[in-house]
């Protein structure tokens, strides 16, 4: 067995910060962890494309990261060989000490000062960062090597892809040496802590707002099972801090809420709607809403990608980049629907094939969204802030494209101010949860993909050409996905229309 087998690592730590059942459980109930998700697995990928960048600020480092990583024992060997020949930079560089291991994305020399580097896939510093960090810089220091620096390195959302990624301008870096180093006590404190978890027996510790806090825990399914599934006090909508005030008073379902409980109106609804069954239909201000809508109706959607790295010309990190929209068209109340869509070619986002497929999403609305009617999109700041991107990055287009801006209505507005509630849409308002309720053979479940994170990393995948499942199925399965939410549009209009008696 090797030396330097490690009970704690910073991902444990970060855990065990946050619950010590949670690191009990990484450490002794492999059985209670779920299998890991696509889009996990999708994050893993952009984390591991986002580290090989960043190296490239500093090139030319020698690589300590291990064969397999269960087993450190080359890599913390070898970081301190190197270290001593005086190497300047080290990719995951590993240190250990007492049962605790700590491995580095980048060691680096800058004169005469050691710098620790950790390599961020966000936009910014959080506190959970400043956590794993100081233990890193616990760990290095107890072994002998204290950084002269700590940086957090992480993307700047001001950068503008010109051309290849020049890494240099991609990354940011944030000095927190002293941060580290204020927490260097707590750190040992919280270790002794953890290390002594053992097998038997479990840390007795109820759930609370620290399962959803820094991260939604991976074993809520175990310890959240006695919450019902369906219309718990989780479920309250705009809760702030109602659900577990209830929950401390053994109230676990929406029906147990006393009388004399405070709610605001839209709570009221839904838990009337619990209890009663008794749904919410103010007519006069959705007909005073719907009156204003012109024809002919553009039922509109867009599908995005948000790449951490940008992919296209003059685009900057997590931008949202259309790659879809679907479109029904009702030229009259009880005329023929008609319908449009467009889903780009995922090669024309290849930075070498001189396409832009934002340019044919442009010149395919032009076609279809005509010159005048409203423009119908559930929550539609999302399509109206994309639209509103497209026309800085396009000056030719962006009279055509404000003008469409100004023909947005919001569909979603009815149901967000709980002007139509019906039992069976639950707590949110979104198009998941109101289409099915009012045409249940709509629903998303019979569709391969049901929502738009799936439909963002499928087309991603196909982008960088991870992809390998059977191109032509997915590419059907995207736009079935869009059409469904275009036409669900119009399904929920036509039953506000009906009962507004226009
Ligand atoms: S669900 Fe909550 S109580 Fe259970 S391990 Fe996770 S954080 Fe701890």
């Amino acid at each position: 067995m090797s030396q330097f087998k490690h009970k704690i690592s910073k991902s444990r730590f970060v855990s065990g910060i946050q619950c010590s059942k949670k690191l009990y459980f990484d450490l002794y109930r492999h059985d209670l962890k779920p299998p890991i998700s696509n889009s996990l697995e999708l994050l893993f990928a952009s984390g591991n494309t986002i580290g090989m960048l960043a190296r490239q600020v500093f090139p030319n480092g020698k690589d300590a990261t291990p064969k397999s990583f269960y087993d450190f024992s080359d890599s913390i060997l070898n970081t301190k060989q190197w270290i001593k020949d005086g190497v300047q930079t080290i990719y995951e560089a590993s240190f250990f000490y007492e049962e605790t291991l700590s491995a580095l994305d980048i060691l680096h020399k800058e004169g005469e000062e050691i710098w620790a580097i950790e390599v961020k896939s966000s936009t910014s510093v959080k506190d959970y960062h400043l956590i794993d960090a100081s233990l890193q810089y616990w760990v290095m220091a107890q072994a002998g090597t204290p950084p002269d620096k700590f940086f957090l390195m992480y993307i700047d959302n001001n950068y503008i892809r010109k051309g290849e990624i020049k890494p240099k301008l991609l990354f940011k870096m944030s000095d927190i040496t002293e941060e580290a180093k204020s927490k260097f006590d707590w750190v040992g404190v919280n270790l002794q802590k953890l290390k002594s978890i053992q097998k038997e027996p479990e840390p007795s510790i109820e759930i609370g707002k620290h399962c959803l806090s820094p991260f939604e825990c991976e074993y809520m399914h175990h310890c959240w099972k006695h919450i019902p599934e369906k219309n718990s006090v989780f479920e309250l909508t705009n809760a702030r801090g109602k659900s577990w005030k209830l929950y401390q008073d053994n109230i676990l379902h929406l029906s147990e809420i006393p009388d004399d409980f405070k709610l605001t109106n839209k709570q009221q609804i839904q838990v009337n709607g619990v209890k009663f069954n008794q749904s919410n239909i103010e007519t006069e201000a959705i007909r005073n809403f719907l009156s204003v809508w012109t024809f002919p109706l553009y039922f509109f959607d867009f599908e995005t990608i948000f790449p951490a790295i940008p992919i296209l010309e003059n685009t900057s990190p997590f931008q949202q980049i259309p790659f879809q929209y679907s479109l029904h068209i009702l030229r009259e109340p009880n005329g023929e629907i008609e319908h449009k869509e467009f889903l780009a070619d995922p090669q024309h986002f290849d930075p070498n094939s001189n396409l832009d497929p934002r340019l044919e999403l442009i010149q395919r609305m032009k076609n279809d969204l005509g010159d005048s009617g409203s423009i119908v999109a559930y929550n539609a700041t999302f399509e109206m802030n994309i639209l509103k991107g497209l026309s800085k990055s396009y000056p030719d287009h962006s009279k055509w494209l404000n003008s469409v801006i100004g023909r947005f209505v919001d569909l979603y507005i009815v149901f967000r101010n709980g002007w139509y509630y019906t039992p069976n849409m639950g707590s949110s308002a979104s198009i998941k949860s109101v289409l099915p309720a009012i045409a249940p053979e709509l629903s998303y479940k019979d569709l391969e993909i049901s929502n738009g994170g799936d439909a963002s990393n499928t087309f991603l995948a196909m982008i960088d050409r991870t992809f390998n499942g059977n191109k032509e199925a997915s590419r059907n399965q995207l736009l079935e996905y869009c059409k469904r939410d275009t036409l669900g549009m119009v399904i929920i209009w036509q039953e506000l229309y009906a009962l507004s008696g226009f």
